[in-house]
């Protein structure tokens, strides 16, 4: 089979043909018809996340698709069934797999991240039948971003729901992948008028069409007054940074109201500064929160299958043009996903 391999870092993936993966006991071959193209891979493969990485390795932790082939003792999926793959895998045994937190395993074994291949290639081989949800209506290719660029931010608002009080406003930076869907889960999980940001003129009108209350400039030097005055001067009761550069966290802090909470999900190399009395109020949170649960993966596919959650415009590309893909990321010309077909 094809796939796209890492070699070395600071280099091009290139498209290579390995021997097609059997599934052991318990493990699920799936052929891959959708695989999300994530900024962090960006990230991986410019070599800046100080991941002990195998190489070479096939990344690509966002994929769903259909069960090709099932080994010895699988019972809940069967060849031919759609499914969206859980990417964080663990090892099962430790403190965060036991309280059903594998995606925050002391070893991660996530697809794509660890010593297990992704899906930029045309078959995944799933560690454990576990990880599929089945889906019923969604189209697996467009259903992959459903994995991370959907389930990323869910988890962030599910565990900021405390501070989500409908009297204040909440505030969204960044309307990638995830931000898109941020906002989108914001409108779905709470009362607040939500606040975009974005340094993208476009990214902000589709923000307004998307039910964002306002939609402010992140160009713009006066962003954390024009915050504080869009909230009577109290700041928002939560702040969800998508970017994660000092800058995006920096307003996050100064603009989140005393008792608030502020999350950052992107991963741009900032650093959070909670100087009270000077920078940020008394008793603000923060927390960085990362990627989500099984149960939070199921929550979501259900969201979307019920059609309450709209799914993201979707861009694909197939797999020979991933480098393609991965260069336009990189300049920011994507609106919506891409997802890799291969
Ligand atoms: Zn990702
Ligand atoms: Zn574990």
């Amino acid at each position: 089979m094809k796939a796209a391999r890492l070699h070395e870092y600071g280099k091009s993936l290139s498209l290579d043909e390995v021997p097609l993966p059997e599934p052991g006991p318990g493990q699920v071959l799936v052929k891959v018809a959708g695989a999300g193209f994530c900024h962090s891979d960006l990230h991986v493969i410019d070599g800046e996340l100080s991941l002990p990485l195998p190489l070479p390795l096939t990344l690509g932790h966002e994929n769903a698709g259909y069960v090709a082939a099932t080994g010895k003792g699988v019972c809940s999926v069967k060849e031919g069934d759609p499914v969206v793959v859980f990417g964080g895998w663990g090892c099962g045994v430790c403190g965060p797999c036991a309280s059903g937190h594998e995606q925050l395993c002391d070893e991660p074994q996530w697809a794509g991240l660890s010593r297990w291949n992704g899906g930029y290639a045309e078959d995944l081989l799933v560690p454990d039948e576990r990880y599929l949800v089945k889906l019923s209506k969604i189209d697996p290719r467009r259903a992959a971003p459903l994995a991370d660029a959907a389930l990323t931010p869910y988890r962030a608002i599910k565990k900021a729901l405390p501070y989500l009080e409908p009297d204040y406003k909440v505030l969204l930076i960044g309307l990638g992948g995830l931000g898109q869907y941020g906002l989108k889960l914001l409108r779905i999980l709470c009362g607040c008028d939500v606040i975009a940001v974005d340094i993208n003129q476009e990214k902000l009108k589709l923000a307004l069409k998307e039910g964002a209350a306002h939609a402010l400039s992140g160009r713009d030097p006066k962003l954390v007054d024009r915050l504080l005055d869009l909230t009577g001067g109290k700041g928002v009761c939560a702040a969800f940074d998508f970017v994660g550069s000092d800058q995006t966290l920096a307003a996050a802090v100064a603009s989140t109201r005393a008792m608030g909470k502020v999350t950052q999900i992107g991963l741009a190399g900032g650093t959070a500064r909670l100087k009270v009395l000077a920078e940020s109020r008394f008793e603000v949170c923060f927390e960085a929160t990362l990627w989500g649960t099984l149960k939070e993966l199921r929550e979501v596919v259900a969201l979307a299958e019920s059609g309450r959650l709209g799914l993201e415009e979707t861009e694909f590309a197939p797999l020979d043009r991933i480098n393609e893909v991965c260069e336009r990321l990189k300049r920011g010309g994507v609106t919506g996903r891409l997802v890799v077909t291969p």
